[in-house]
């Protein structure tokens, strides 16, 4: 379902971060469920927040212009939409404007209270020859994504600041709403958005993060990737991913097979054309085709034809269930040449005269 962004907050398609950021808080003040208990209020508020999410941000709001509302939609996962993006950052900054001290409605996005300081999982795509798959390898990526601050350990806390317990929350890191409604009185757990759900509150936020307890950083990170591994398999790596105080998220890396030049895979096997020319295909003799392991020369038999397949055993790519390897299967493509000697030429109709057993003027009957 494509959702048009721009239409949703209501502002033009130029519209400036600054008006896009003001027509948000407007609608977020509007559709906030802790202010409107409207049944639709909860669905329209997670709408804005969605438009919010890809419209602030630059990177996200340009592929959004260039694929269009229903492309960038079957591009990119909710996930995706909302990864940096964290509500608690902009309703403590939106706090005093908001008028509710900046609290978050809990299980919007259904994750409990306590999980919102848990890192969010990251998605990394990696490219991989047939030959890195079929044999496994080990990998060297580089991910950018959220660390632990190193000034302050991850706490959020400048070094040497008075730790005490968050006044708000009295140190549980929730805050416990109950209202009123015709249901009867409903209990909402959030997380509280004083500290941020942490339970703790410092003199002074971190210099270098300023109190968030993560910065962007770039890891290496060395990935193995088992044999055997199909195209669109996600590796996950637990903890990998940003990281929280509550839990660093996963990082998932998908594999991408990349087009091989000779080979296609069909499950475990891998398929070949190989050619040959016509005279050994007559003749028989030694051919060498190429596998995932290197070159091998097998043994063709006289007289083979256009199209006949050859399995080469356990050449294929590794199983990932139950031992061993899979085949290479190879058809063989009979090469006839484009030109000839005179010499040449004169064998092959020889050759036809012996089949024949008649004379032919080569000038009017070319033979190839
Ligand atoms: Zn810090
Ligand atoms: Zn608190």
């Amino acid at each position: 379902m494509a959702k048009d962004y721009y239409d949703t907050l209501g502002v033009q398609k130029d519209a400036s971060p600054e008006q896009i950021k003001k027509a948000y808080r407007e609608l977020a003040l509007k559709y906030h469920p802790d202010r409107n208990a409207s049944k639709e209020a909860e669905a329209k508020f997670k709408e804005i927040n969605e438009a919010y999410a890809v419209l602030s941000d630059a990177q996200k709001r340009q592929q959004y212009d260039t694929y269009g509302p229903s492309g960038f939609g079957q591009r990119f996962s909710e996930e995706e939409i909302f990864r940096n993006f964290n509500f608690n950052d902009i309703f403590r900054e939106m706090g005093a404007n908001f008028g509710f001290g900046g609290e978050m409605f809990g299980g919007m996005f259904g994750q409990g209270a306590v999980r919102e300081d848990v890192g969010q999982s990251i998605l990394y795509r990696m490219p991989l020859t047939l030959e890195e798959l079929a044999h496994g390898t080990v990998k060297e990526i580089s991910v950018r994504h959220q660390k632990a601050c190193q000034r302050c350990s991850g706490n959020g806390a400048e070094p040497g600041s008075k730790v005490r317990k968050c006044p708000e929350c009295n140190g549980t890191g929730q805050v416990v709403t109950v209202r009123n409604t015709f249901l009867g009185s409903m209990q909402t757990i959030t997380v509280c958005g004083r500290c941020g759900g942490r339970g703790k509150s410092y003199e002074k936020r971190c210099r270098e993060c300023g109190g968030r307890g993560t910065t962007l950083q770039n890891e290496k990170i060395n990935v193995t990737v088992p044999a055997g591994v199909f195209n669109g398999a996600r590796l996950r790596l637990e903890g990998m991913g940003d990281y929280g105080q509550g839990g660093a998220g996963d990082l998932y890396v998908e594999i991408e097979e990349l087009k091989h030049k000779i080979f296609t895979r069909e499950g475990d096997n891998v398929m070949a054309d190989v050619k040959v020319p016509f005279y050994t295909a007559i003749l028989g003799g030694s051919i060498t085709i190429p596998t995932l392991n290197g070159n091998r020369d097998v043994t063709l038999e006289a007289g083979a034809q256009q199209g006949r397949r050859m399995v080469l055993k356990g050449d294929g790519i590794k199983r990932m269930r139950g031992p061993g390897s899979g085949d290479e299967i190879v058809t063989i493509h009979i090469d006839l040449p484009h030109s000839m000697s005179p010499e040449e030429r004169s064998l092959i109709e020889r050759f036809r005269q012996l089949r024949d057993g008649k004379t032919v003027d080569s000038k009017h009957f070319g033979l190839f």
